[in-house]
């Protein structure tokens, strides 16, 4: 039985790249050093992956920034707007271009922006979105790929396999920059350009070649669809004898199954852990000389393949297309999973031993392989740990599974309709037209970051800690007080993070020390992972949001992370469906919310950032996706009494296909992110006629610049044109965490101007 991987991290499992590239940037190593350390790791990455007995192994997965931005590169789809960076002389010419592209350029009085950059599908990666012209070009530029796979056919011989997006998912993944054409109508121009590559690759040596098609497995359009047919027909005519492996994942082929498997192509793959139902309209519609790549390891998270299991659909494809057919394979690349468990030395045992990160899945693809060879003690072993977690009491608590089996439909809903809590919060508040409030954060200052650090390094005792911690929320206070804001916020200095800072004071989550996975270029994350059933042993935030409240007269807004926000940002189990986990998130936020209340807490908000982010590919799955989730939201926030004001916050502004959705959440009030595209986005909540009280972001808080006055005013008046003037709120676009301290003043001082001209105005 072969076995294939699709993809491995990069980014080194001390995140040496992260660490080489931003010492490139500052100038402190060379392109040298740069290169020597990037091509240690795709050694160490081969080797790996040679070891662990995988018989393809991919190369050119590799990449300095993101896998989009090497083909633009490759392809010679360079925005004009770079063309000075290539030719000047002081540059290290393609190396330096790249990375002009991915962060912008300012050298030399140049002032060149970066290209856009986008979440990759529905992972937390983003790539570089290409940019193309009605008149677009494509020729062959960086031979990256020719190098990278004369090095890895050096190490590794016929197994290389160069990897590479293929041209239909290419052309999706980018933006029209102009008019007048769809970038779908380049693929005329783009195709000759990729059969040149692919030619090259063969004469190089190479036997496979490894096209991701993930678009394959979204919604088309009869265009769409019509253009992987002829994208795939030409190259097969135009190519003789490499082999094209199809990549899809992240969803299933569903309509489009017969295209996919129709395809004048070697080898299909295709994600069983995501949708596994295909499998059997796959091997319903396999054509006899089509190899199918089953991605049975879940590239997505962290949990130990579940061996039986995966047997169960190799064995099914065995028997319809026979073993020399069928190749094992992770679901997808290995990029969106942590780099090597064993380098966690803090996790509990117990737990460590249901884990697996990407090292380990390599393990895990050739295991199953011996195993349908014959090698049954693999299958008992994994059969033992599978059953440790099922049974384990670590996991599975008896009063969390109850209290969510008992969630009825009125814990999902506030005690009376928004009309009558609109009334009688307002008697209680007494706010003024447009009222002023920001989102949550003020700026993690160095010396905010470094007290934390030191608390965790032992420096400084808790006391010493909390006692810092209380003097910047003071200051904040003061601060916010002093320029006449109307709701004020205890500014989050106690948290790193909005998610990790609950994840630490619940039961149920584990953190790890290494767990890092690529964000964009060398920014990483590392979730939180959820293991068990989660409860919230004790009050969460209450401490802090007393505190603050204590030092002033004006309300101060409680501030948490919403179910699905948490959930969303997480490695989540896989051992019952997502809709469960969160609801336990939700109960155990519920209870953080009246304890809130309790403490005299009279507004509380809660973040869900990420609802839309978890909405799934596919338009058939999306709405059960949402009542789940909006319900979770309501679970999280309808405990309290008809006066107590919620708030929740969403960063993003397109909310077109959602706001049915945004509108049953029945926040009192709404804060979502609207400046950059001048309120434009609030059409959706006009047509809605959305009945609750909105808070339209006035400024923008990603980048440094300060509004004025004025055009924050106009800001606010054009949304009362859309929204009754009394239901909108006066705030910024997001919170201020990443900012720092002056542009924030002068802004936020701004804005409170901006409100009071608004109020003559209405
Ligand atoms: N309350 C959070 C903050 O102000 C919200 C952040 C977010 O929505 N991403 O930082
Ligand atoms: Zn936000």
């Amino acid at each position: 039985m072969k076995t294939q991987n699709l993809g491995y991290p990069r980014i080194g499992s001390q995140r040496q790249l992260k660490k080489a590239c931003e010492q490139y940037w500052a100038g402190t190593i060379d392109l040298k050093d740069l290169q020597r350390i990037a091509f240690k790791i795709r050694e160490e990455n081969w080797q790996t992956q040679l070891q662990a007995g995988m018989d393809l192994i991919p190369c050119n997965d590799f990449s300095f920034y993101d896998q989009v931005l090497d083909i633009s590169l490759m392809l010679g789809v360079i925005p004009k707007r770079y063309t000075p960076v290539l030719t000047d002389v002081k540059t290290n010419g393609e190396t330096d271009l790249y990375f002009a592209m991915a962060r912008g350029y300012q050298k030399d009085g140049l002032d060149i922006t970066a290209m856009e950059m986008t979440k990759w599908l529905d992972t937390n990666y983003h790539y570089i979105v290409p940019e193309f012209t009605a008149d677009q070009e494509f020729h062959l530029f960086s031979q990256k790929v020719f190098g990278e796979y004369m090095a890895a056919k050096a190490l590794l011989g016929k197994k290389a396999k160069p990897v590479l997006i293929g041209p239909v998912s290419y052309l999706l993944l980018g933006k029209e920059k102009e008019t007048g054409f769809e970038r779908i109508d380049l693929l005329k121009k783009i195709l000759p350009a990729y059969i040149a590559v692919l030619n090259r690759l063969k004469q190089l040596g190479a036997e496979w070649v490894q096209l991701d098609e993930p678009f394959l497995a979204l919604d088309l359009s009869a265009k769409e669809k019509e253009a992987f047919d002829s994208a795939y027909r030409y190259i097969a005519r135009e190519t003789a004898g490499v082999k094209i492996l199809v990549a899809t994942y992240f969803e299933g082929l569903l309509d489009n199954t017969q295209l996919a498997v129709n395809l004048p192509v070697a080898a299909l793959h295709i994600d069983l852990v995501r949708a596994p139902e295909q499998l059997n309209e796959v091997l319903a519609a396999i054509p006899d000389h089509l190899i199918l790549s089953l991605g049975v390891v879940d590239g997505r998270n962290i949990w130990k393949n579940c061996y039986e299991r995966s047997l169960s659909f190799i064995n099914k494809a065995i028997e319809k297309i026979g073993s020399e057919r069928i190749i094992i394979a992770p679901s997808c690349s290995l990029l969106h999973s942590p780099i090597d468990l064993d380098l966690e030395t803090t996790i509990d045992p117990e737990i460590k031993n249901w884990m697996a990160f990407a090292r380990q899945k390599l393990n895990e693809v050739a295991d199953l392989s011996q195993i349908v060879e014959g090698n049954e003690e693999l299958l008992r072993i994994n059969k033992n740990v599978i059953e440790s977690r099922a049974q384990s009491e670590e996991v599975h608590k008896k009063t969390v599974k109850e209290r969510v089996a008992a969630i009825h439909e009125s814990d999902a809903a506030r005690k009376s309709p928004f009309s009558i809590r609109q009334q009688l919060q307002r008697n209680r508040f007494q706010l003024p037209a447009f009222p002023t409030t920001t989102i949550g954060s003020f700026p993690q200052t160095d010396d905010i970051r470094q007290l934390r650090a030191r608390y965790k390094k032992g420096d400084l005792t808790l006391a010493q800690y909390e006692e810092a911690i209380e003097a910047a929320t003071v200051d904040a206070i003061r601060w916010q007080e002093s320029i006449g804001l109307d709701v004020l916020v205890h500014g989050e200095f106690e948290r790193n993070d909005m998610v990790e800072y609950f994840g630490e004071q619940l039961d149920g989550f584990l953190f790890t020390k290494n767990g890092w996975v690529q964000s964009y270029g060398s920014r990483c994350v590392k979730p939180p992972v959820i293991y068990g059933d989660i409860s919230r042993p004790r009050d969460m935030t209450v401490r802090w949001s007393s505190f603050a409240a204590a030092q002033t007269k004006k309300v101060m807004k409680g501030m948490l992370t919403g179910p699905v926000t948490i959930l969303q940002w997480s490695f989540v189990r896989d051992d019952q469906p997502r809709s469960v986990t969160t609801n336990q998130i939700a109960l155990a936020i519920r209870d953080e919310v009246l304890a809130l209340e309790k403490a005299g807490i009279s507004m509380i908000q809660i973040d869900e950032a990420a609802i839309r982010e978890g909405l799934p590919l596919r338009k058939s799955k999306q709405l059960q996706y949402l009542n789940w989730a909006v319900k979770a939201f309501r679970i999280a926030a309808s405990g309290v009494a008809d006066q107590t004001q919620i708030h929740t916050h969403m960063c993003y502004s397109e909310f077109n296909d959602i706001i049915e959705q945004v509108a049953a959440m029945d926040a009192d009030v709404i804060t979502i992110e609207t400046s950059r595209s001048q309120m434009e986005l609030l059409q959706a909540f006009a047509h809605f006629k959305y009945p609750n009280e909105i808070g339209p972001g006035v400024y923008d808080i990603h980048s440094p610049r300060v509004p004025s006055v004025i055009e924050m005013t106009d800001l606010l008046i054009k949304a009362a044109t859309l929204l009754p003037a009394q239901h909108i709120w006066v705030n910024p676009d997001c919170g201020l965490k990443t900012r720092k301290w002056p542009e924030t003043k002068k802004a936020l001082e701004n804005m409170v101007a901006a409100a009071h001209k608004a109020r003559e105005k209405i």
